[in-house]
């Protein structure tokens, strides 16, 4: 079976953060259900309960995978989305309840997250910017905030920061009284693929994730919430348990169950490939800048990362001129999350570090994937050198080291 493709024509793709290509093992089982569970799950014919059948199956192997408790009365349940901003706006609007609170996020979040904070600041809660410590966490900041604060208080926890890859560790809401008057919504986008997840035994009431970033397809995403918590629908309609309206997407529901299936089956050995190839990623990327005359900065170098991602700032290197000139020498990597890659501002997730004032300005951001091969990260590091030469000559790096 042919693998995913890392690469674009020429282009080596280091984006995967950004996106991933579709696995063609998760494509072939979405044409199987698009051919045989083609019909309306909510049509009462044999055809509409085979489309039912198979999209419950996709749901039920999802809750399993994210180790969700998926028996007995207070089972949790996963409820299917266009996506992950969906599901965090989900998590965070439908969890919050009739009644104003305290809600907390943080640098870490993704924008669909801070979003839907803003949303509940509106309706009169009152909305809590979490600091980031050294470490990038912002979580023991959200344990504080939960036991200082009388009444609801809504948490978001970022498990994998999109931006720099810098873990969370949940251990400090353990105790916390999640549950009760504390709910945490967990962003899982970037880890979902990474890391296991035992949810019914996490302190969270709320994960959201999409396949698209683990060889599954766009289009489709889920907010698995915990039994017996109160949801209100953002679209409502009799689908979704009655917590999301509109007719299912019954093949994507299959190619998120594959997607993920796939990726936790080949989770440990492509944690130790990928670290590795990041790793050598950032040294290589560092000696080439260095040969140069340039200083760099691995944003979280230290840290507990995730495998995949690495964030490196250049001094002197604006970093949308530096994406560019990597794209023209066929290297896709971004200057930050999709959503914001095309903004002048910095990571708010690099701005909140205890980093250097040039390093936000000139990060770059360089994603791996289960597709990437040791070839394209020489290739990709033997073309940064005609990267940096391209910026030399056309001006666009301003005072290299000294020396
Ligand atoms: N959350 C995180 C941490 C992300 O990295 C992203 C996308 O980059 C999202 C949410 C949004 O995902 P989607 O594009 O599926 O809505």
């Amino acid at each position: 079976m042919a693998a995913a493709r890392s690469s674009a024509g020429d282009s080596i793709y280091l984006d995967h953060a950004a996106t991933t290509p579709l696995d063609p093992r998760v494509d072939e089982a979405m044409r199987r259900a698009a051919a045989d569970a083609f019909a309306n799950p909510s049509s009462p014919h044999a055809a509409g309960r085979r489309a039912r059948a198979v999209l419950e199956d996709a749901r039920e192997c999802l809750v399993a995978l994210l180790g969700g408790r998926a028996a007995g009365g207070s089972r949790d349940r996963l409820i299917f989305t266009s996506g992950a901003t969906e599901a965090n706006r989900l998590g965070m609007l439908g969890t919050a309840g009739p009644h104003p609170g305290t809600v907390g996020v943080s640098p870490r979040d993704h924008g669909s997250v801070i979003a839907a904070a803003e949303d509940l600041a509106a309706r009169g809660w009152r909305m809590h910017r979490l600091p980031l410590a050294k470490n990038g966490s912002a979580v023991g900041a959200a344990a504080a905030l939960a036991a200082t604060t009388p009444g609801r208080v809504l948490l978001s926890t970022t498990l994998i920061c999109g931006q720099t890859g810098i873990r969370e560790s949940l251990t400090p809401l353990v105790g916390a009284g999640v549950g009760g008057k504390v709910f945490v919504h967990a962003d899982a986008t970037q880890a979902a693929a990474w890391e296991a997840l035992s949810f019914a035994e996490a302190p969270l009431t709320s994960v959201s994730l999409a396949p698209h970033k683990f060889g599954g397809p766009r289009g489709i995403g889920g907010l698995l919430v915990r039994g017996g918590l109160d949801v209100m629908p953002l679209t409502p309609g009799p689908q979704e348990l009655g917590l999301r309206g509109g007719t299912e997407a019954v093949p994507l529901a299959v190619g998120f169950a594959v997607a993920l299936e796939l990726a936790a089956a080949a989770r440990e050995a492509t944690r130790v490939r990928a670290t590795n190839l990041r790793d050598r990623f950032e040294e290589q990327f560092v000696a080439a800048a260095g040969q140069h005359g340039l200083d760099t900065v691995v944003v979280g170098h230290g840290a507990d990362r995730a495998p995949h991602i690495a964030t490196i700032a250049v001094r002197g290197c604006d970093r949308q001129a530096f994406m560019m000139a990597c794209d023209l020498a066929g290297i896709a990597l971004a200057t930050g999350t999709a959503c914001s890659s095309g903004s002048s501002d910095p990571s708010p997730a690099i701005v909140a570090l205890d980093l250097p004032g040039w390093v936000p300005q000139s990060a770059i951001r360089v994603s791996i994937g289960p597709s990437t091969t040791e070839a394209d990260v020489t290739e990709a590091v033997h073309r940064l050198d005609r990267v940096f030469r391209g910026l030399a000559e056309a001006g666009l790096l301003a005072a290299p080291r000294a020396g």
